[in-house]
């Protein structure tokens, strides 16, 4: 059975002021725009601030808008947050949520990326939640045990594979330049797999992206591993050629 249809995820992380922002949505799109209807599906997201210029840049085109990040509650006393209606409201249909950076440097446990993730979900929003081992967890052989922790913790029960996604990143492979081998992403994800298809009635069907130093070099070589249906890409995202190498690479399902 051929797995879901893969999405290639561009994390711009607090990168670039608006027109930088706006000029690299305009060139996405337009490189998605040549390669026509079939291929990966694809997301970008900006930092909130350039949320609308880059909707406007893609109107038209088939590259989905995202967040990096959203509160849990729909309003409130909250200074400086963004609720997922809102991100609704600005034309998201996506939205990552516990990513490794938010769990390190904001201290989000697993109850707060749920909290997150059900509120993408209630606003309709997709969330993508993000996981993975550090290295001396993965150096203590606990990469499985903490992923599937994370899941467990993670992951809200009423989702399906039309509003959540699962991105692996291993926190040693961010931005490092590192990346696990094939062999490494295959456990990983093989694991992942049969944990979701454990819990949720279409688990075989639900994305799990792989996330950490693509590029593309590497792109191909990651994204042929079974049961990765695509990538979350920082770094390389932030060029628009490289970007489209990535999107190109995606197997075609
Ligand atoms: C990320 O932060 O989600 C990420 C994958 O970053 P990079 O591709 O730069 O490693």
């Amino acid at each position: 059975m051929p797995g879901p249809k893969p999405l290639i995820a561009g994390n711009w992380k607090m990168n670039g002021r608006l027109a930088d922002a706006a000029k690299l949505a305009g060139a996405v799109a337009a490189s998605v725009r040549a390669l026509g209807p079939d291929g990966a599906d694809v997301l970008v997201c900006p930092p909130f601030p350039h949320l609308g210029a880059v909707g406007q840049a893609l109107s038209g085109s088939r590259v989905h808008l995202g967040a990096q990040d959203c509160h849990a509650e729909a309003g409130g006393a909250f200074t400086g947050d963004v609720a997922a209606e809102m991100l609704k409201d600005a034309g998201c249909s996506f939205v990552l949520v516990g990513h490794s950076e938010r769990r390190a440097l904001h201290a989000e446990t697993d109850g707060v990326v749920q909290a997150k993730a059900r509120a993408a979900l209630r606003a309709g929003l997709t969330a993508i939640v993000c996981v993975g081992e550090t290295l001396s967890e993965r150096d203590g052989g606990r990469t499985l045990a903490v992923v599937a922790g994370q899941l467990a913790g993670s992951l809200p029960d009423d989702a399906n594979a039309g509003n959540l996604v699962v991105a692996y990143e291993p926190v040693w492979a961010i931005g490092t330049g590192r990346t696990p081998t094939t062999a490494q992403v295959a456990e990983v994800h093989g694991a992942i797999r049969a944990g979701l298809s454990g819990r949720f009635k279409d688990g075989a069907k639900l994305r799990i992206l792989y996330g950490g130093s693509v590029n593309a070099l590497n792109a191909a070589e990651l994204l042929a591993v079974a049961d990765v249906d695509g990538a979350l890409v920082g770094g390389a995202s932030l060029r628009a050629d490289t970007f489209e190498t990535i999107i190109k690479a995606a197997p075609r399902r």
